[in-house]
């Protein structure tokens, strides 16, 4: 299914920022980044996390322990090119900075790292972005260390190398990829998610749960041609070290999620913990499919004559949330991959769910079967219809996944437009 290397990797690499995890675990940022060596931190925030007071609450321990504090609310919620441009201008103005923190989702710390990158390198932020959108040029000097307070479960941002931007010229959704942009901390704090409603906590669950079960069955690095150490990207393909982050996220999200989405404190804390043990499999190991179809998913909604409004999110026009769009078509992607390596995906769907393998499904159906029953009793959409397309927009969403090539390339298996528009067709309509 996949072509043979003719010399196979032989070696994985991995990396991870160091991790501060619990309650109360911000309030002791301000010795933290003092720690690094910093005097001064800008703080990267939205406008929307401001009036929450945990962006102010941060710049006042980093006052505390002595250091020179700014906040800007600088991160859009869906960074572009000139979003980030924006914030690295203003950033540049206040500058300098010994450190950068972000506090939100992945676009704050999205934001965060393509300022930590424009105030410690020379050029513009093209030059950056991924080839062929961009120059594909790589930072030469270390970027100022960044710091991340992710305040929604889910995104990873807070382990992953990857600023995603929208580049509004072109029309697409690419990034920004070099090890150097990976967060030297991580403050997960679950307090700071206490508010998030319950649409959001099934939506960004969807997004933990799949960063886990992609990188679990994520080709093996083995299956890749031997690279030279330049050459070697930071998502290597499913390995050992990252295996096993990905079965315990799997296995604390299977007690834990639905108990979350009704409010259970304690569910919640597992919630944040699962997309810290899912962050460091995947900020290794990769996604595919299901992430790859994301993106045209919810970009294409614009474009729907639809009124799709997500449950908790305070949408001013029809959106898909990113878990909500890599989950629409979850179910269908792991019955196209299934054949690739049947034991990854029967051992995933028994830790998800241990009546799994008792169900009539047929195998190959089987981790869809527990996908479909998660997605119905969270509430997400009942499939792309729910959200408003129609097989008439099959075609586009194909043409948009197949963009995504460097997601794509660590399928466990070759993925044609054929298999991606099979699995939109089935996505329609999960029950
Ligand atoms: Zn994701």
């Amino acid at each position: 299914m996949l072509p043979q290397p003719s010399t196979p990797e032989t070696l994985f690499t991995y990396a991870a920022p160091k991790l501060k995890f619990g309650p109360g675990a911000v309030d002791e940022i301000g010795h933290d980044v003092a720690a690094l060596g910093a005097r001064s931190a800008l703080v990267v925030t939205d406008t929307r996390l401001m009036a929450t007071g945990h962006p102010e609450r941060v710049a006042e321990a980093l006052r505390s322990a002595g250091l020179r504090a700014e906040v800007h609310d600088s991160a859009a919620v869906e960074p572009s090119d000139a979003s980030l441009a924006a914030a690295v201008e203003r950033a540049k103005g206040a500058a300098p900075f010994d450190a950068v923190v972000a506090v939100g989702g992945g676009s704050s710390i999205d934001t965060a790292k393509a300022v930590s990158l424009l105030l410690s390198n020379p050029g513009e932020l093209m030059d950056y972005v991924n080839a062929p959108v961009g120059g594909g040029r790589a930072p030469e000097h270390p970027v100022l260390p960044v710091v991340a307070v992710p305040t929604t479960t889910g995104t990873g941002s807070e382990s992953t190398t990857i600023c995603v931007l929208d580049v509004l010229a072109a029309k697409v959704k690419t990034g920004i990829s070099h090890e150097r942009l990976r967060p030297v901390l991580a403050v997960v704090d679950p307090e700071l998610t206490a508010t998030q409603p319950p649409g959001v906590t099934a939506a960004a669950g969807m997004d933990i749960l799949c960063h886990a079960l992609e990188s679990w069955t994520a080709r093996p690095y083995t299956s890749y041609e031997h690279k030279s150490p330049e050459q070697r990207v930071p998502y290597c393909g499913s390995n050992p070290i990252a295996d096993m982050y990905a079965e315990r996220a799997l296995r604390l999200l299977a007690g834990a999620f639905r108990r979350a989405v009704e409010g259970d404190a304690a569910a919640r804390t597992d919630m944040a913990l699962a997309a810290t043990f899912a962050g460091m499999g995947f900020g290794n190991a990769g996604v595919h499919v299901p992430h790859a179809n994301a993106y045209p998913v919810a970009g294409r909604v614009h474009d729907l004559d639809t009124d799709f409004r997500p449950d908790g999110y305070d949408a001013s026009e029809a959106m898909v949330p990113h878990g909500m769009a890599v989950a629409s078509t979850a179910p269908a992607a792991f019955a196209m991959t299934f054949e690739a390596d049947p034991a990854r995906h029967l051992a995933a769907a028994t830790w998800l769910d241990p009546q799994a393998l008792d169900a009539d499904a047929p195998e190959p159906e089987r981790l869809s079967a527990v996908l479909r029953r998660l997605m119905r009793d969270i509430g997400q959409p009942s499939g792309l219809a729910e959200i408003g397309y129609t097989d008439a927009d099959v075609d586009g969403i194909v043409s948009g996944t197949m963009q995504q090539q460097r997601l794509l390339a660590t399928a466990p298996r070759e993925v044609t437009e054929e298999d991606i528009a099979a699995v939109v067709r089935a996505s329609m309509h999960h029950w």
